[in-house]
């Protein structure tokens, strides 16, 4: 990972992004294949919240950084990974299976921490982007099975819209998660009081995102430039 990072425009650009974020949401900024030096960059500005989407990437730059950061992990994980950032990370936002959420529940009870997670739900058209539908999120309340989560906190749900340049069909996407995390919120609020977060919006959508009530967005390129892969 190499490149030139300029401080002043990274600050730039996340004061314009924070100035135009109704009080309350969350900005996360996404540091995924960016260099250490952009994340300090971010961090000098006041950034706390970063996202990475690899966990030998997250594990590098853990050490490197302040370690006043809040991590979200925002990428798929892998199960054979998840040992590896348990107690790492403030957030993991992108958790996609049951086996996956009882993995990280069985891992975080063994190391005696509370893991904060949110469920990935999928929306977009694409088959290939991983998450929970709305029937199995919807099977997986009814059942019951996360009263018994005594590691792991359900913070709320996580989204990504289709992959398009059209509005119209992203906002659809975000609505429906919306609408997904109202009923949850409505339904199973009172025994999950920290059920709450709703993560949608990046650099290309995230004022769609932000209208249709997202709480945190994962903004990028938008801060940092292009990726350098
Ligand atoms: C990479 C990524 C982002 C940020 O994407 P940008 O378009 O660069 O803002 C947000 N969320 C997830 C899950 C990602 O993987």
């Amino acid at each position: 990972m190499s490149g030139t990072v300029d401080p002043v425009l990274i600050a730039g650009r996340i004061a314009e992004i924070e100035s135009a974020l109704p009080a309350g949401i969350e900005l996360v900024a996404v540091s995924k294949f960016q260099p250490v030096d952009a994340v300090r960059a971010a961090w000098e500005a006041g950034q706390r919240r970063f996202g990475e989407s690899r966990v030998q990437e997250l594990l590098e730059k853990i050490p490197l950084l302040p370690d006043d950061i809040n991590w979200h992990f925002i990428g798929h994980l892998q199960t054979n990974k998840v040992r590896q950032i348990i107690g790492k990370t403030s957030l993991i936002e992108s958790v996609d299976s049951l086996r996956l959420l009882n993995l990280i529940e069985k891992e975080s009870n063994a190391s005696g921490v509370m893991t904060d997670v949110l469920l990935q739900v999928h929306v977009a058209a694409e088959e290939t982007k991983f998450g929970f539908s709305r029937q199995e999120l919807e099977d997986y309340f009814a059942s019951g099975a996360f009263r018994e989560l005594s590691n792991t906190r359900l913070c709320g749900l996580m989204a990504m819209a289709t992959n398009t340049s059209e509005q119209s069909v992203v906002r659809r996407d975000f609505a429906e998660a919306a609408d997904i995390f109202r009923n949850i919120s409505q339904s199973y609020g009172e025994q999950l009081p920290q059920f709450r977060s709703l993560s949608m919006g990046m650099s290309g959508d995230w004022p769609t995102a932000v209208e249709e009530g997202a709480t945190i967005i994962r903004i990028g390129s938008a801060i940092f430039g292009p990726r350098i892969y």
